[in-house]
């Protein structure tokens, strides 16, 4: 008896552990010869295999400003041959990397997926906490603590869950990011693998407990090959710096040179600043951070053999490394401009082995940002657009005085971040204060600040739908339990940030416009001006699969894209 139990033990252990290749082989293994695009059988039956790709802080002129030096087998290829959404939008403040990927992939808002921000105070807790860190997981692939992450704080469930509901678990969902939020909020709650790179000394993509007990063998023989030493050589341009005309010169105010570099000038030895910035965390903040992504993205679709079977699966992917870039280079840096046309090779790389793998027409890509990015508002003041700079600190002391000479407390307030107040509630009972009054007095006080624009308190945005515009967004992005009790906006082109780089996070278009393509198994030819937003990406993917909606979606599926 003693022996059967262990021998059930061993089975059930071996089998968890190699949920990924089970999984694969309860399935006839079909072929993966090519099929032409417009093949009708292979049309019918949907796409093989989904890939989502989310290219961090991508403003929609990326795909237009740099447009003629793209090749044709990357960005030009998914425009040309696939479908276009040019007026593409995010529905919610803020727009930050958390919130932007859990929309995509929910089809809703943070007012109902919960992720408010990427860190945001915790007023049940009184604490500021990070939106995919969970104590009750460990790492996989590390010791430390990059390893405790899960997508448990987004309360709806995201087009992937939907996918593995809908195939009994059969379907296999990966995500793989540089960040952990770009690979474990797309994955979703029900995904086989999560993986993201863990910097500082390591240079490895790791997983948590909350997906497996331990890697497959391909992420370790992956991470044994120390692929990142190879990519932690010297960055210079592509092509010659002065072909570089769609950005600003090289030298210039409004970039950060990395630790170790008098100017942030090309070229870039990374193997002589790696040791200054972070050894590995390096890599993210240069174009081979995408590379990486790509070269494990392709390891994982051969390895995990993705779409090769009835079953469709999903692979979430999320090129990280144009963000790094972005908050130390600025939108109008010369290394944005080759971040770019280096992510357009990484983009045609990745679709030529989805040709190989899965066969031309057999897959379905859709590519969209998780928000855009302002650009370098000292550098917008020196071409006369206004712009600015935030002093919270100054700000919170301001609003302090005010609230100690009105209501002598100092202790109504926990906590400002994301432009939301918190209050304090046990204290503001103490001193029973009316809540709304603390709303409608701080409302009007900090109007008179400097650099606020508007403000909405809690008890309108509880109690009355906002019709449109600034309102509408700030509602979409305000969850009824974790947001704050006061918000304000800032004017246009103004942020709390270093004088160097760019940031993002606000209502204005430069952060909520974000390229949108289909491509492949079921989407149409063509392009669209009509307005769609971000939301709208995962019903139509739902549409395109036949299956179930996200149980939060909000969005409506763009049925222009889709071929029937
Ligand atoms: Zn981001
Ligand atoms: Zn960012």
């Amino acid at each position: 008896m003693k022996n059967v139990l262990l021998l059930i033990v061993a089975f059930v252990l071996v089998t968890s552990c190699s949920t990924l290749s089970r999984k694969r082989d309860q399935q006839p293994d079909t072929s993966t010869q090519q099929t032409p695009l417009n093949s009708s059988k292979a049309e019918q039956d949907g796409p093989k295999l989904v890939v989502g790709i989310v290219v961090d802080q991508m403003r929609y002129d990326y795909l237009s400003r740099f447009y003629n030096r793209y090749s044709e087998d990357g960005f030009k290829r998914l425009i040309k041959e696939g479908y276009q959404l040019t007026n593409n939008h995010y529905n919610f403040v803020p727009t930050y990397t958390a919130p932007g990927h859990a929309s995509i992939y929910t089809g809703t808002s943070p007012m109902n997926h919960g992720i408010i921000g990427n860190n945001w105070y915790d007023k049940f807790d009184d604490k500021v906490i990070y939106n995919a860190d969970d104590n009750q997981v460990t790492g996989v692939g590390t010791e430390s603590d990059e390893g405790k992450m899960s997508p448990r704080r987004m309360l709806t469930t995201t087009i992937t869950d939907q996918l593995e509901l809908q195939t009994q678990g059969q379907a296999k969902v990966i995500g793989i990011s540089i960040k952990d939020r770009g690979a474990i909020l797309p994955a979703g709650h029900a995904a086989d693998a999560a993986y993201w790179f863990e910097g500082s000394d390591q240079g490895n993509f790791i997983s948590s407990t909350f997906y497996m007990e331990q890697l497959p063998q391909w992420v370790t023989d992956f991470n044994a090959s120390k692929k990142a030493d190879a990519y932690l050589k010297t960055w210079n341009t592509l092509y010659p710096l002065e072909t570089y005309t769609a950005s600003g010169s090289d030298l210039n105010d409004f970039e950060k040179a990395p630790r170790g570099k008098e100017t942030a000038v090309f070229p870039y030895d990374l193997k002589k600043l790696r040791g200054e910035n972070g050894n590995y965390s390096l890599i993210k903040a240069t174009p081979y951070g995408n590379s990486i992504v790509a070269d494990f993205a392709i390891e994982a679709l051969k390895k995990e053999e993705m779409g090769k079977d009835a079953i469709t699966d999903f692979l979430a992917v999320s090129f990280s490394s144009t963000d790094y870039i972005g908050h130390q280079y600025g939108v109008n840096s010369v290394e944005i401009e080759d971040t770019y046309l280096r992510l357009d090779r990484d983009i045609a790389r990745f679709l030529k082995a989805l040709d190989q793998e899965v066969g031309k027409g057999n897959y379905t890509v859709f590519l969209t940002a998780d928000h855009g990015a302002v650009n370098n508002p000292a550098y917008l003041q020196s071409r006369n657009i206004n712009a600015g700079y935030f002093d919270r600190s100054d700000f919170r002391e301001k609003l302090n005085k005010a609230l100690v000479e009105k209501f002598s407390s100092d202790e109504l307030i926990s906590n400002i971040s994301n432009d939301q107040i918190f209050f304090n509630k046990a204290n503001v009972m103490k001193n029973k204060i009316n809540p709304i009054d603390l709303e409608n007095f701080i409302a009007s006080i900090i109007l008179d600040y400097k650099h606020i624009d508007k403000v909405f308190t809690r008890n309108a945005l509880v109690s009355g739908t906002m019709p449109d515009g600034t309102g509408k967004l700030i509602q979409n992005g305000f969850h009824h339990k974790r947001s704050g009790d006061v918000i304000y906006v800032l004017e246009p082109a103004v942020i709390s940030y270093s004088k160097t780089g760019s940031t993002h996070g606000s209502s204005q278009s430069y952060d909520t416009h974000v390229p949108l393509l289909f491509y492949g198994n079921g989407i149409k030819q063509g392009s669209s001006s009509k307005r769609t937003e971000i939301i709208d990406i995962a019903p139509t993917i739902s549409s395109l699969l036949k299956i179930s909606f996200p149980n939060g979606a909000t969005g409506n599926p763009i049925s222009e894209v889709l071929r029937k």
